[in-house]
């Protein structure tokens, strides 16, 4: 048995289509896991899609397969067919046997014989697969793999696209909402998450745990709570799981019939499966939470003063990730003088420099700013050891004129280092007065006055895990520091 030419050609020429279509990414993928599956007669496809750490596996489309396989449980992608993260393509003769399948005993009650995985790649890197599942045992053609491997091509595009579109719809709602109030906080934002949420309150909720890096699946897992006969006659989906906490949490709205239902449920899921850890987060628990960082109704007044969250801390922590990355690449096989400026640098400098991968030392340097008519900028803290011949990175806070490290640059190109770079985490280029070089950037930043992650106002907010805007009535007389 083998698919003719024709017949890849036609489905790849359908699934092109579709990824090319307006249609959401689920529908997209659905169609495609359709079309896939149809083309290599196999009973079931799932395009999934590894998520930003690459730990789990998140389905975000399916054909042929049952709503109680797609919700097994979660796809731990150490555990579930491995190979697949080093760009292999992986054959199960039999899932129910396998050590390669996480969970071969629901392949076993699903009637699933045989898989396929075909990596899905991005420039050599592993960001999903597809997976074609058969009910009766059976090889692969080279024929078959090779389409399939055409689809996971695709299928990569759907993803960058899918990705693009998420953060310019973002980016869109945050400036819209910025058009009708100034006083809003826009949540951050995210990289590509194949989930369709059910409630809106759902997104709010991930990416509020997106905002404290906690790792989160949506709906990986249905427990079955009643059968009838060998059927189930109700089951029960948590809205998440977290994978790092082995916890479950259900968000319920005020609505005490809703409320009374779930608790129920979760009652009888208590007493089925004793070793699952489920929380229910009632409304006012969850507005509490968004609050802490100033998100939602409940939020105005907690961090009094700043009037809205520019950098999350999660997308601090990724962008200074990548900056790490880079400069790790650039002075690989070297040795590195990092050299900050107190205070406002002490957050970046620590998070920057956990990050390389390179050997590092750093120093530290004061100084102190007199007023008046010109200002004049005096070290009142000198570096502890000599730079001379050595490689040096200053790491700043944020450059705004560019008159303090234009001093700085000056006065430590005086001892001779063997280079000298910069590496700022926020560049406000338009108030800039002296064409210092940066090397790395982490953001630009707009002109508007900034505390948090380090940077204060009068000694305050060094300690916010955000970069926020401070409400401009605060700021009077505002002098570097
Ligand atoms: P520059 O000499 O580039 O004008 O200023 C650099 C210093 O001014 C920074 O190291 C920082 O201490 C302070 N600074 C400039 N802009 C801001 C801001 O938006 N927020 C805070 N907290 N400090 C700032």
């Amino acid at each position: 048995m083998g698919s003719s030419r024709g017949t890849y050609y036609s489905a790849l020429k359908q699934i092109n289509r579709f990824a090319n279509s307006p249609l959401s990414l689920r529908r997209v993928c659905n169609s495609v896991a359709k079309s896939a599956a149809t083309a290599v007669q196999a009973n079931g496809c799932r395009i999934l899609c590894l998520n930003p750490r690459k730990e789990y596996l998140i389905t975000s489309g399916a054909y042929g397969l049952s709503d109680l396989y797609l919700k097994k449980g979660p796809l731990d992608v150490h555990r579930s067919l491995p190979d697949i993260l080093d760009g292999k393509v992986v054959f199960i003769a039999d899932a129910t046997k396998d050590r390669r399948v996480q969970y071969p005993q629901i392949a076993r009650e699903q009637g699933i014989s045989s898989i396929l995985g075909i990596p899905i790649l991005d420039r050599g890197d592993a960001i999903g697969e597809i997976r074609i599942y058969t009910r009766e045992p059976r090889q692969f053609s080279e024929a078959d793999k090779s389409f399939l491997l055409s689809v996971a091509d695709i299928c990569a595009v759907i993803f960058e696209g899918a990705e693009l579109h998420q953060l310019l719809e973002q980016d869109y709602k945050v400036s819209d909402k910025r058009r009708k109030s100034s006083r809003v906080s826009p949540l951050p934002t995210t990289t590509l998450r194949p989930t369709t949420f059910a409630h809106p309150s759902e997104e709010d909720f991930a990416k509020l745990l997106d905002f404290y890096c906690i790792e989160w699946l949506y709906e990986p897992r249905s427990f079955p709570l009643r059968w009838d006969g060998d059927k189930i006659a109700e089951m029960f989906t948590p809205d998440f799981y977290l994978p790092e906490l082995d916890l479950y949490v259900e968000l319920t709205t005020l609505k005490q019939n809703l409320l009374t239902e779930k608790n129920r449920k979760l009652r009888r899921l208590r007493e089925l499966y004793p070793e699952v850890n489920i929380r229910l987060l009632n409304k006012n628990d969850f507005l509490k939470l968004l609050a802490k960082y100033g998100y939602g109704p409940l939020g105005e007044a907690k961090v009094e003063g700043v009037d809205r969250v520019l950098y999350s801390h999660a997308k601090i922590q990724r962008r200074v990730r990548t900056l790490a990355r880079h400069i790790s690449r650039d002075y690989a096989g070297q040795q590195l003088v990092l050299i900050g400026i107190l205070k406002g640098v002490v957050c970046f400098m620590a998070d920057l420099m956990q990050n390389l991968s390179i050997p590092v030392t750093m120093d530290f340097m004061a100084i102190s700013y007199y007023g008046g008519d010109g200002q004049v900028v005096k070290i009142t803290r000198d570096l502890d050891s000599s730079i001379t011949g050595q490689h040096v990175l200053m790491v700043e806070d944020i450059v705004d004129t560019g008159m303090t490290l234009n001093y700085i640059l000056n006065h430590l190109s005086a001892h001779n280092p063997a280079s000298l770079r910069v590496c700022t985490l926020l560049d406000k280029r338009a108030r800039r007065l002296i064409n210092v070089p940066l090397n790395y950037i982490g953001f630009d930043v707009p002109d508007e006055f900034v505390v948090g992650y380090g940077l204060d106002y009068k000694g305050q907010y060094r300690n916010l895990p955000f970069v926020g805007i401070l409400h401009p009535e605060l700021i009077k007389d505002r002098k570097p520091g």
